[in-house]
């Protein structure tokens, strides 16, 4: 073949490639920007991360970085962390009626204005730990089809508990692993749970009624199956010895800390050395008395975005007027301060506190992060709770949680160092989800719409 023929069929082979590829993903630069990747690296000054489609493509110094590639963002004087994470939620939005069909009514508009609140703090990733499955997956599909504005959703759908158990109402009852086998066979194959949930709690504190625990065999021989369906096995519990036998039965994480008394120090080290995944869930046994003692709280931007001046109202009122009088808020005001210590102490140890707020919003999700500060974590150990901790917790630490090539380019851009005060990581530049920025001025806030931070990008 003549040089010349060569060279012209590599090209027309070169063309005909090109039209059979999709369209090109874009491509951004983020150059000479302060990098908080996740893992409790200390920050490191003058990184460029490239992001190619979906995927981080590099991250490296800039110095040694190469040219700038697709759209470039000067990230000068400002910090680059993984998009949060809340570990352990409950989507609201389900309401008392129901449907002909006997599942129940939703509120879309409430459950989506809560998701996009989330997206709107820069929590790219939510967890929800129990819920109907009409509610949480009908969202979940909705996400993941791209139809709405909302971070990832990872979902148990249906809690599994034993009859008259804690999550009962929300539950599905097993009393007999082998008889009730098709029910979990059920549960796998038409929720496809991201993981399981299960409740170990027999109660009887905070003026709570004892209920039934699951016997501990059943606890295992359910862990172990959804195991060996490749399903992590996250557990309810809030008594130290309820988390220890939960834990030699199999399961993968806690839901909660110990909240029932101050952990033992054998409890610490058994912790550290299974490198046992647990939710932080300060923010709801804070927010009742929060609530009460400090309602002015409800009028920062933060949560005049993401709730309704309705909401906001009868919180102020009925809600905590309710607060005010149950035994529930009296005795988390007492207990707060020993589960906060639980948590700094296994944390100390090295133990793995993952970031969740058994609530359902933005704004509680950085509340969790000022708690876990005043708990006595640093706050580049709130970012890892926040980002890597809570997506082992859920088994997606292959795929987000941390700033590394291959993973989803699910980041958040701010103009503070969230390492000097937690409370600059609301300070936000942009959100980026799967590569791409979002624009906040379409996100359902119930709050109203919003201006879109990073107007120059389009
Ligand atoms: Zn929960």
């Amino acid at each position: 073949m003549a040089p010349m023929n060569f060279i012209a069929s590599l090209l027309s082979a070169v063309a005909v490639l090109t039209a059979a590829m999709p369209a090109r993903a874009d491509t951004v630069t983020i150059s000479h920007v302060t990098l908080i990747d996740g893992r409790g690296t200390p920050p490191q000054a003058d990184m460029t991360v490239v992001v190619d489609g979906e995927r981080i493509a590099s991250v490296a110094p800039s110095a040694i970085a190469g040219p700038v590639r697709g759209m470039a963002i000067d990230g000068r004087g400002k910090f680059l962390i993984p998009g949060l994470i809340d570990g352990h939620m409950h989507l609201r939005g389900v309401l008392p009626g129901s449907n002909p069909d006997g599942t129940r009514q939703t509120d879309r508009q409430l459950a989506e204005g809560l998701l996009a609140s989330y997206l709107y703090l820069g929590f790219t990733t939510v967890a929800d730990f129990g819920n109907l499955p009409e509610h949480i997956l009908y969202e979940r599909a909705q996400e993941r089809a791209g139809r709405i504005l909302s971070p990832r959703i990872f979902a148990a759908g249906n809690m599994v508990v034993y009859p008259g158990a804690k999550g009962d109402s929300v539950g599905l009852r097993i009393a007999d692993f082998e008889r009730d086998k098709p029910l979990l066979d059920r549960h796998i194959a038409e929720q496809q749970p991201d993981f399981l949930k299960l409740t170990y709690d027999a109660q009887g504190y905070a003026g709570t009624a004892a209920v039934p625990l699951m016997p501990l065999p059943l606890l295992r021989d359910i862990a172990r199956y959804y195991g060996l369906h490749g399903i992590r096995t996250v557990v309810h519990v809030t008594h130290e010895l309820r988390a220890t036998e939960a834990i030699f039965a199999g399961v993968d994480g806690l839901a909660h800390p110990v909240e029932e008394g101050p952990v033992s120090d054998d409890f610490v080290k058994l912790m550290a050395v299974k490198k046992m995944p647990f939710a932080t869930t300060l923010t709801i046994g804070d927010n009742y008395q929060r609530l009460v003692e400090h309602p002015e709280f409800l009028d920062r931007p933060d949560y005049q975005a993401a709730f309704s001046a309705d909401e906001r109202r009868s919180m102020k009122t009925e809600v905590r007027d309710r607060f005010a009088k149950s035994t529930w808020t009296g005795w988390h005001h007492v207990m707060l301060p020993v589960y906060m210590n639980n948590i700094a102490r296994i944390v100390k140890a090295g133990g793995v506190a993952a970031l969740g707020t058994d609530q359902s919003s933005g704004p509680a999700a950085h509340r969790e992060m000022q708690l876990l500060i005043a708990a006595g974590l640093t706050p580049l150990q709130a970012i890892q709770a926040a980002t890597y901790n809570a997506a082992l917790l859920i088994g997606q630490n292959e795929k987000i949680g941390s700033i590394e090539p291959a993973k989803f380019a699910d980041l958040v851009l701010l103009n503070a160092d969230p390492v000097a005060n937690i409370d600059n990581a609301s300070d936000i530049a942009f959100v980026m989800k799967a590569g791409k920025i979002v624009d906040e001025s379409l996100l359902p806030l119930a709050g109203g719409l919003q201006r879109k931070r990073f107007d120059r990008l389009k």
